[in-house]
């Protein structure tokens, strides 16, 4: 919104306006619009006219609006410092500016406002006072405020996935490629693990895809519960897979997560009758960790967790195969 104002338009403020008289139809226009004039007069920095619109809108009367301190206290203690600032250096400059701040109402609410300000200057150049209009543009921020949410709603989306909530491949791919160069740059210790359930085909084929889908859910949940440092990104990877990056984390600490990792989800106790390795749903586990070599391709990483992985398939499932790499 770009407002200017015609300081003509508001010459009432200077003469009383007799109703029918040109000057006593701006008062009216302006004092009937939902947008409400003021005039701060800049020696004095007093109030010499605020729109009677103001006592509807914070429930402060209009004749206690007396200086610059009743609309600088009148205002959210976190928009206040910026805002007042703001004003009073475009104002010294001459400039005509605009700020929106939060407004405190007498009920001990907060409007949005938006003030449009318009600095009017003798002919030495001096500041002489400063008139404007205060907007309620409380609907328009909360507009906006829903709509940040949406976006930042649908940002997280985009890295999640549908079904389990856990992060999507797309995130992991980016999260693992920054994590293996920092953990390059770092000399730290990087560890992934690769989750596959066993015999999850058999699985959908005796109990349905629904289950199915019920299955991996618990198994995301439980996986969840692991990877809770701020750096650890727990993934679905693909289909029936997980992953699950963990900085910082050596060989040793990563085998025991491995392990408690195997008996989360052992522990869950689903059943699934035509699995050759338990009564339960289970899962094989690939980890590797390593600190990278100035020359090593995170793909080779990738690719020797999968050969650990498919290891552990190898050796009769529901197992841990780990290396330091
Ligand atoms: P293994 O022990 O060797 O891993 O055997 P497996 O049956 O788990 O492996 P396979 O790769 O043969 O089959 C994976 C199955 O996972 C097949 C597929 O239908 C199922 N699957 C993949 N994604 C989903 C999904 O989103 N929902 C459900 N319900 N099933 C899925
Ligand atoms: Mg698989
Ligand atoms: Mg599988």
């Amino acid at each position: 919104m770009n407002l200017s104002i015609d300081p003509r338009a508001l010459q009432f403020l200077k003469f009383d306006g007799e109703s029918g008289s040109d000057l006593g139809v701006y008062k009216t226009l302006l004092e009937s619009t939902r947008a409400i004039p003021w005039k701060i007069d800049w020696a004095t920095k007093q109030f010499a006219y605020i729109g009677p619109q103001i006592e509807d809108l914070l429930g402060w009367s209009q004749d206690s609006w007396n200086t610059v301190d009743d609309w600088a206290s009148r205002m959210h203690a976190d928009d206040r410092e910026y805002v007042v600032n703001f004003c009073v250096s475009q104002s010294m400059a001459g400039v005509d500016h605009e700020a929106d701040y939060r407004a405190l109402t007498k009920d001990g609410d907060y409007v949005w406002i938006r003030d449009v300000v318009h600095v009017v200057r003798l002919d030495s150049g001096e500041v002489d006072c400063l008139i404007g209009f205060m907007f309620d543009i409380t609907d328009r921020k909360r507009n906006e405020e829903q709509l940040l949410e949406m976006q930042k709603r649908l940002e997280a989306l985009s890295f999640e996935d549908g079904l389990t909530g856990a992060s999507n491949r797309r995130m992991f791919d980016s999260r693992l490629e920054n994590e293996f160069e920092s953990a390059r740059r770092s000399g730290q210790p990087l560890t992934l693990m690769l989750i596959d359930i066993d015999h999850f085909k058999q699985f959908n084929d005796l109990y349905g895809h629904l289950k199915g889908d019920d299955c991996l859910v618990s198994v995301a949940s439980a996986l969840k519960q692991l990877g809770r440092r701020r750096r650890d990104v727990v993934a679905r990877y693909g289909g029936e897979e997980f992953a699950i990056l963990l900085p910082e984390t050596d060989g040793e600490a990563a085998r025991a997560m491995a392990e408690r990792c195997r008996m989360m989800i052992s522990g869950l106790k689903v059943p699934h009758e035509t699995s050759d390795c338990a009564d339960f749903v289970t899962a094989s586990i690939g980890v590797g960790t390593v600190i990278p070599s100035p020359t090593m391709e995170c793909r080779s990483f990738v690719q020797s967790v999968d050969k650990l992985l498919y290891a552990a398939k190898k050796n009769g499932r529901n197992r841990v195969s780990s290396a330091v790499l």
